[in-house]
């Protein structure tokens, strides 16, 4: 959030207005109300699946494209070179959390977005120990990042943590081989298990937007998966009888972390509220890990047959 918020405040400035997703990771989302109030930065929320959206939202103040993709928790996909189409015909700049994804599978750089951040906490650390963020761009932005609101509002890395995070990257490749592979063996297990109603994983080719996903993620499709077990009971059931995954609410490090949002993170929110973000009641957020693949399909099977 430090890498999100030091984006925003070197880039937008009171009553200009930026788009955004209207599914991604939550304390983004709450953050741009945030800015709205304390600072008056509007955000308009779009549907990111369809480009075209972004061009729907754009006023003459508009100063910033927000992308995520894939998105947290459901990851859907946004497809960047179109983003940045549109931005650039417009005079707009464009950031991408590119979490979920991290620099082995997409590089959103290379496709023309300005900036990118990354919850370092995640993959580029990869073993649930830090929690840190990075930005990265043009030296332009930054710069003023770091000598703005990083400095103004304190979001800078303690040195033992950064040394952490470049000791993880190191195997940043080995992991990202294994977290994609074992993810898309297991969302193929899930999508043929009858106790599981939907999968999500831009690997499957049922996922809406996994055309783009082929030509945007060329590394692999992550190690995130969406799947949904129907309800509330079926949720907590299966989430507390997994014994080698991990119930936890971080990802992207080396051990199966899995959560169920209607319960754990999204249980504050109304429960309206929450389906309107398409958080369904028997949503499963699956971080896979590098272990063997055949011990987490039976850990995931065992589990499934408690619903
Ligand atoms: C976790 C996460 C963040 C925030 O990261 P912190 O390191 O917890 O501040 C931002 N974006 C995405 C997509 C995330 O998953």
């Amino acid at each position: 959030m430090a890498a999100i918020s030091a984006a925003i405040f070197t880039l937008v400035k009171t009553g200009e207005h930026i788009v955004a997703p209207r599914s991604m990771y939550a304390t983004t989302t709450n953050f741009l109300h945030h800015v709205k109030e304390q600072f008056g930065i509007e955000t308009t929320f779009v549907d990111a699946t369809n480009a075209e959206n972004y061009r729907a939202a754009i006023r003459p103040e508009t100063k910033l494209f927000w992308i995520e993709t894939p998105t947290n928790p459901l990851v859907l996909i946004t497809d960047i070179e179109a983003v940045v189409a549109l931005a650039r015909e417009h005079g707009i700049t464009t950031v991408a959390d590119n979490t979920f994804a991290t620099p082995f599978n997409q590089r959103p750089l290379e496709l023309g977005v300005d900036a990118v951040v990354h919850s370092a906490t995640k993959y580029l650390g990869g073993h649930s120990d830090l929690t840190a963020g990075v930005l990265v761009g043009s030296r332009e932005v930054v710069e003023a990042a770091r000598h703005g609101a990083n400095k103004f509002y304190g979001g800078n890395i303690a040195p033992q943590v950064a040394w952490l995070v470049i000791r993880g990257i190191k195997t940043l490749a080995l992991r990202m081989e294994r977290h994609n592979s074992n993810a898309l063996t297991i969302a193929n297990m899930l999508g043929d298990h009858p106790k599981v109603e939907a999968v999500f994983y831009p690997g499957l080719e049922s996922h809406p937007n996994h055309e783009i996903a082929k030509r945007q993620m060329p590394g692999g499709y992550g190690g995130m998966i969406g799947l949904d077990v129907g309800s509330v009971a079926a949720g907590k059931a299966f989430a507390n009888s997994v014994r080698l995954c991990t119930l936890a609410t971080s990802l992207g490090g080396v051990e199966t972390i899995l959560q169920h949002s209607a319960s754990m993170t999204h249980a504050p929110i109304p429960c309206e509220d929450r389906l309107n973000a398409g958080i369904t009641d028997g949503l499963i957020r699956l971080s896979v890990g590098v272990e063997d693949v055949h011990d987490l399909m039976a850990d995931l099977t065992q589990a499934l047959d408690k619903i």
